[in-house]
């Protein structure tokens, strides 16, 4: 068994690898290791309006996209206090800071026309926090929202943890902050409890928990109701994580979910399709949803070799060979299963879109896919685009005679390689001899 501090140092890093690059792999460039994360992420409204409808409590809020629709949601909110919000993929949103000189993504203020005047200097601006790139993330939409006070902060989250095969409940008394400090430094304050997903949560496990977080009294009911509530959600939604932070209570003696990020199971996709429609790309790369429109997955790298690859098992493979090899990808680009030749060219297109890209590497093994489509997508791509960087091929399985004959009789200077650590050789070579 997994320690505590190992299960929460677990959680943390996957928290933030999630909050890192939502829907992207996350790159551990160091060790040329890549780490597949394409979980859909919604925006904290999303994911309050999905706790709101399964009983969880949050505060009273509407989304607006300009600053005039700020003011006007702050009007109607009717409330002695609002808290805004700006709407991004990434936590620390509270320490963020705008590149139009505000400060903070998080305010509270008693005056609705200082919502307006706050939301213009949000709306349309970048806002950068700890788990932002460097130059933040556009802010599209802000979140108006009844202020509430909070007399205790904590933290929950349920989340997939590999190491139990199933969900665990994670939780400290010491919420709002950073969570990985916590597991650093006070080892001792996260809690879990390991759920069973065929006997499901235990009442005794959620009032354990809700205990643990410091909830006392009738506070600790509610707080098993609210744990209890937020699990059944997370089941019936197919979510990878759901994570509260903070999980507060108010002077009042109400419980309440004060942040909230979810994260999905892409591959729950088919019986999820609400929420899945909610996913407004918006922080995608554009080239990522370019190569979404032809079923096609584009991860973009810093190297300069481009992969051209089938399965997301072949792409690390491929990125791990070319490491070995001393080269660098530049970015790659997973065909998946079912492919038509139309879409061998579009993805020639984005790949060579990149400037950095200075080499071409394809290697696909065609168990599903027939390697003379490929091939045949292959020399089209390179004479409508008429191809300047180096093109090494790798193909192999189904049809691979006949994708080779095509390959060689199209006089295109196409280099074949017979494996995956020749294909790697000759395509770092041909950018080594530049
Ligand atoms: P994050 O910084 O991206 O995690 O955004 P949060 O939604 O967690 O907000 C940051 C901090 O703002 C929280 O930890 C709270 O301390 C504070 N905050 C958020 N909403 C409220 C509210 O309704 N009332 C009060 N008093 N504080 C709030
Ligand atoms: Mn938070």
């Amino acid at each position: 068994m997994a320690s505590p501090v190992a299960i929460a140092a677990q959680a943390g890093k996957l928290l933030r690898e999630q909050a890192l690059r939502p829907r992207l792999l996350a790159v551990r460039s160091q060790a040329g290791h890549l780490t597949p994360r394409r979980w859909l992420n919604l925006q904290e409204y999303q994911s309050k309006k999905l706790m709101s409808e399964h009983g969880v409590r949050v505060q009273r809020f509407f989304v607006a996209s300009t600053a005039k629709e700020a003011l006007e949601a702050a009007k109607r909110l009717n409330a002695k206090e609002i808290v805004l919000k700006a709407q991004i993929l990434a936590g620390g949103r509270g320490k963020g800071v705008f590149n139009s000189g505000l400060k903070g993504g998080v305010h509270l203020t008693k005056d609705p026309k200082v919502v307006g005047q706050l939301a213009q200097q949000m709306i349309g601006y970048n806002l950068a926090t700890k788990q932002t790139p460097k130059e933040g993330v556009k802010v599209n939409k802000v979140m108006v929202a009844e202020a509430l006070d909070i007399s205790r902060e904590t933290y929950l989250a349920i989340l997939m943890d590999r190491s139990y095969n199933g969900p665990v409940i994670v939780g400290s008394p010491q919420g709002g902050v950073d969570i990985e400090e916590v597991a650093a430094n006070n080892p001792e304050l996260i809690f879990k409890e390991q759920i069973d997903i065929f006997e499901g949560i235990k009442d005794s496990q959620a009032q354990r928990m809700a205990e643990n977080l410091g909830f006392l009294g009738p506070l600790k009911h509610q707080a098993a109701d609210q744990i209890k509530k937020l699990y059944h959600l997370f089941l019936k939604i197919d979510a990878t994580q759901v994570e509260v932070n903070p999980f507060g209570e108010t002077p009042e003696g109400q419980v309440v979910c004060f942040d909230a990020k979810i994260n999905f199971d892409d591959n729950a996709e088919f019986r999820q399709k609400d929420i899945f429609a909610m996913d407004d790309k918006s922080e995608n790369e554009p080239i990522e949803n370019e190569a979404a429109r032809y079923d096609l997955k584009y991860i973009g790298l810093d190297g300069n070799i481009a992969c051209f690859v089938n399965g997301a098992g072949l792409a690390m493979a491929t990125c791990d060979i070319i490491f070995l090899n001393g080269g660098r990808p530049a970015n790659f680009l997973d065909l998946g299963g079912g492919v038509k030749e139309s879409q061998v060219y579009q993805a020639f297109k984005l790949l060579t879109s990149d400037p950095k890209v200075e080499a071409i590497l394809v290697n696909i093994f065609g168990g599903i896919v027939n390697c003379a489509i490929i091939a045949n997508g292959i020399t089209k791509a390179c004479r409508e685009l008429e191809l300047k960087v180096p093109l090494v091929v790798r193909l192999e399985g189904t049809n691979v005679q006949e994708a080779q004959k095509i390959l060689k009789s199209s006089g295109l200077p196409i280099t074949p390689a017979k494996d995956l650590e020749d294909a790697a050789k000759k395509a770092v070579a041909s950018v080594a001899k530049k």
